[in-house]
Parts: structure tokens; sequence; C-alpha cells
């Protein structure tokens, strides 16, 4: 007997300031993997994540990587088109990458909507959660109401090098994906 198969497939964009973690995150998420060592990211980049998301349903997520234009803090329409989703991240410890996050909200929803018009289910996070908290995020209330403000989905407190949240976060995201279709 045959199981009724779903398969899904979206492109994610994976955005915010230089050296937030972004390259990690998605190297963390696909690969299991973390370094140290920094490698700015050049050309374009993007990996493949399964998820077997229920006994009927398999999701395709194709993430995509920024390709070392972040220095300017916008990218192209190109770049965005027929995306589902995004993660916009900031690194915990410099606040100047959280300033910069309604930035690339703005960019983004400026570029990008779904085909029925609405703007794409956006995650924020905060990452780099395992080098001690910052006020900001300490404050959960106080990101509860930044994120309604600004239409993200949800926020989560990640770390790439100790694997926290970023499944969650990934959840979070596919999940509101899959209300809006
Ligand atoms: P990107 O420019 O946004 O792609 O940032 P990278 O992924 O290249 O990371 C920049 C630097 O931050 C690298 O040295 C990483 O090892 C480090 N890094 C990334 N994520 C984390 C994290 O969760 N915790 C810590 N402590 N360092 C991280
Ligand atoms: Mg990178």
């Amino acid at each position: 007997m045959q199981v009724p198969h779903k398969e899904h497939l979206y492109k994610l964009l994976v955005i915010g300031d230089l050296g937030v973690g972004k390259t990690s995150i998605i190297k963390r998420y696909v690969h299991q993997n973390f370094s140290s060592h920094y490698r700015a990211t050049i050309g374009v980049d993007f990996a493949l994540k399964v998820l077997h998301w229920d006994p009927e349903t398999v999701v395709r997520l194709q993430l995509w990587d920024i390709a070392g234009q972040e220095r300017f803090g916008n990218m192209t329409r190109v770049y965005y088109r027929e995306a589902m989703g995004a993660f916009i991240v900031f690194d915990v410890t410099r606040p100047a990458t959280f300033e910069a996050v309604t930035k690339w909200k703005n960019d983004l929803d400026s570029k990008l909507s779904l085909p029925n018009g609405k703007p794409v289910s956006v995650v924020l996070l905060a990452n780099k959660c395992d080098q001690g908290k910052d006020v900001l995020v300490n404050n959960g209330l106080k990101m509860d109401q930044f994120c309604k403000e600004h239409g993200f989905v949800g926020w989560f407190e990640t770390s790439a090098k100790e694997n926290i949240n970023i499944d969650e976060a990934s959840r979070c995201l596919v999940k509101h994906i899959l209300a809006n279709e």
C-alpha cells in the first residue's frame, strides 16, 4: 500500500551582517560541524537539507548563503527571487549587528513577496548565545515585542558552535511556510 506523499522544495535565505555566523549556522544545520576558523563566503553558495516532516511529507530546504555582498547591507531582487522564507541573523556580542536587522528586514520586504502578495516568513536568530547573554536578548519580552512590530514570525537564541536551537528555529520557519500555502 502506498502512503500519500507530499514533497516541498523551499528556497530559504540566510541574511545579516558580516561575521554574525550565517555560514556557520548553515554548516551546523546541514553538515553537523563547526569551525572557528573564519572564512568569508565567496560566490553564491547553497546547501540542501532534507526534512522528513511527517510520515506523508518531505520538505527539502535550499539554504542560500550570502556571497560576500553583505558588507553593502542589501541584496538584489534576483538573489531574493522565489525564496519562501528567511532567517535574519545577528551576533549577540555586537549590538550594531542587531541594529542592522531592521535594515535587512526592510530590504527583504521591499524586494520580495509571496505569489499571493504576502510578505515571506522570517525568523530572527540571536546567534553566538554561547558567548554570554546580551541585555537585549535577556529581555525576552522586549524581543517578542520587537518581532511583533517588525513582522518576524519568531526569534531564537542560537549557537552554531554549541548547536543550540538551530533545528527548532528551522522547524518554526517551515511550520509557518507550510501554513501559508
Ligand atoms: P558569516 O560572515 O555571517 O557567514 O559568519 P561566519 O559563519 O563565517 O562566522 C564568523 C565567525 O564567528 C567565525 O569565526 C565563526 O567561527 C564564529 N561563530 C559563528 N557562529 C558562532 C557561534 O554560535 N558561537 C561562537 N562563539 N562563534 C561563532
Ligand atoms: Mg559567510
